[in-house]
């Protein structure tokens, strides 16, 4: 299948495919500065081991992303967020990934519950930071300090500049959230350098990586989960809950860089 990148302004080619994962597919292009990442429809669960076609959720979860990267941006937090594409594609810029998955917790859920006796849904200030090796092989593992230690993936020196812009774009997030009734229970990031040595915020930012709850409902409306829970759940609702997040973004006024016109296939 042959993909062209229409671009308005220059014209740009997509290359090579580079990585395909649960949730997008990462393309090389005509500038080496410049990597294409389409979203796919595909929801997961349980480290891939349960998967869904979800039409319509890799749109919704490129423009989302496309939105919170464009407020991190402004709030001088550097991410690859290069420009948004129609159709569930995005434009980044090519990073040397940090091989961590970085989890902020403002509130207990998800794993913490099966792991720690904790309520769910308690406040947990200053917010929790974990961080799990990404290797979908050995199930993504936590680290302790020690263990983080002896894989020598960062310096410590770098540990706490990686910590240090976590916790910013996680306090960034959850006040612009707040706004539009939204609370941003806990999220995953990943993190790359670029080729200058900046450390910049990777990946996505979506309801596939966030809790997020809604506010507007009571605590024990099974409609609060406006994420992925709704998925591993067996919830149902998944899209409509993504477009519900989509559409109270707006309200932030963001205006993401538009990368170009379209993509074709
Ligand atoms: P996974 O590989 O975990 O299943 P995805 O389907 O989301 O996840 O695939 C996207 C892949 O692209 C991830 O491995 C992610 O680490 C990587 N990635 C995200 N942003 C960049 C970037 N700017 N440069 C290089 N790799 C990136
Ligand atoms: N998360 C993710 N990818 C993973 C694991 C977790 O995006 O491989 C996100 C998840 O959506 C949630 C947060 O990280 O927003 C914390 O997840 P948790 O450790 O509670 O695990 P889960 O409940 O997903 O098993």
């Amino acid at each position: 299948m042959l993909h062209v990148l229409m671009m308005d302004t220059p014209a740009l080619a997509l290359g090579p495919l580079l990585h395909e994962g649960k949730a997008k597919r990462l393309y090389a292009t005509t500038d080496s500065q410049l990597y294409a990442v389409e979203f796919k429809d595909m929801a997961t669960a349980s480290n891939g081991r349960r998967q869904c076609q979800v039409p319509g959720k890799g749109p919704l979860n490129c423009q989302i992303s496309s939105q919170l990267f464009t407020l991190l941006e402004q709030a001088g937090l550097p991410t690859h967020f290069r420009g948004v594409l129609d159709n569930g594609w995005m434009l980044v810029q090519p990073l040397r990934m940090i091989p961590l998955e970085v989890v902020l917790r403002n509130r207990a859920a998800g794993s913490l519950l099966r792991q720690l006796p904790i309520l769910a849904g308690q406040q947990l200030e200053p917010p929790l930071l974990d961080l799990y090796f990404k290797d979908d092989g050995l199930g993504d593992p936590f680290l302790s300090e020690a263990r983080l230690a002896t894989l020598n993936i960062v310096t410590p020196q770098q540990r706490i500049q990686l910590e240090t812009m976590a916790r910013q774009t996680n306090s960034a997030l959850h006040g612009a959230l707040n706004r539009i009734d939204l609370d941003l229970v806990d999220l995953k990031l990943e993190f790359g350098w670029d080729a200058s040595g900046q450390l910049r915020l990777a990946d996505e930012l979506s309801p596939d990586n966030c809790r997020l709850w809604d506010q507007r409902q009571s605590p024990d409306s099974p409609g609060r989960s406006l994420d992925k829970d709704r998925f591993r759940q067996g919830l149902g609702g998944l899209v409509d809950a993504y477009k519900e997040v989509n559409q109270r973004i707006q309200v932030l006024g963001l205006k993401p860089q538009h990368g170009g016109s379209r993509v074709k296939s």
